[in-house]
């Protein structure tokens, strides 16, 4: 294929304008027999993905430390409208361009099962060298970790690819013994072998119920919150660097030269 570079150009500086944190292309032809067996056909056909990343605000993941958090329930929505917004916008531009085009959602789920999306963000995102897939089953990116959101936008648009990045785990298994009901396995991604040989979804989602009951909110995201990839330090550090502040009467211009 031969690639049209100013219209890559174009498609990512649109992306990062309208508020993607990182974009990037990646080559979906290598994996069309693993995305028609787990997707179906409607979505095998693309030899191209544009993948799209949000970054979290770091403070709300670390939060999640501690249990559930209702700003997380609504940053998780923010970002995925966010991010569907942007990919409506980019899908759209390659389509008035002639370009076939499928905007998969930030988040989704099949009807008929409940444990898996129509697609898989996080493989698109490797793919484009967005980060790589980690023992948490999550997209890793070495600058945020897990603490981003995806979107992609499948395409025939003669995007050149970007390529992926290599596993940077290591020997680390923070997400696996950070996770309460036990799903992440502690195991590399391999594209030949099933997700559940790594994670267990029903684990996960009972896990969810549960802390609903407890909480009335139905999320966990301790896997997100403890991978060293990205992490910033916690909010007591800042409540250290507090207990430094100046007493009544000092001059806070003086105490901010200090920093
Ligand atoms: S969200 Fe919680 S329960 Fe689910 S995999 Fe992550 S740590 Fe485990
Ligand atoms: S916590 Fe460690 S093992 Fe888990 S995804 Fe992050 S780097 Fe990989």
């Amino acid at each position: 294929m031969e690639y049209d570079h100013a219209l890559k150009k174009d498609v990512l500086s649109l992306a990062r304008r309208l508020g993607a944190d990182l974009a990037g292309i990646g080559e979906m032809g290598g994996v069309r027999e693993y995305i028609r067996q787990n997707y179906g056909g409607a979505l095998e056909g693309y030899p191209g993905a544009v993948s799209l990343a949000v970054f979290f605000p770091p403070e709300i993941i670390n939060l999640l430390t501690e249990g559930p958090q209702q700003i997380y329930s609504h940053y998780y929505e923010v970002l995925n409208r966010l991010l569907d917004t942007i990919a409506l916008s980019v899908a759209n531009h390659l389509y008035k361009k002639g370009y076939r085009v499928f905007p998969v959602p930030a988040s989704q789920q099949l009807i008929h099962d409940r444990y898996k999306g129509i697609f898989s963000h996080k493989l698109a995102a490797s793919l484009a060298g967005l980060g790589w897939i980690g023992k948490s089953c999550c997209l890793i990116n070495e600058k945020v970790g897990p603490r981003l959101r995806l979107a992609t936008i499948l395409t025939d648009a003669p995007l050149a690819p970007d390529g992926g990045i290599a596993n940077r785990c290591g020997t680390c298994r923070a997400c696996v013994d950070a996770c309460p009901p036990g799903a992440i396995l502690g195991k590399s991604f391999k594209l030949e072998e099933d997700i559940g040989f790594r994670f267990q979804a029903e684990r996960c989602d009972n896990y969810f119920t549960e802390v609903k009951e407890r909480h009335g909110l139905g999320h966990c995201g301790k896997c997100l919150a403890v991978c060293p990839w990205g992490k910033v330090p916690p909010k007591r550090e800042y409540q250290e660097i507090s207990r430094d502040a100046p007493e009544k009467g000092e001059k806070i211009a003086d105490f901010a030269q200090d920093f």
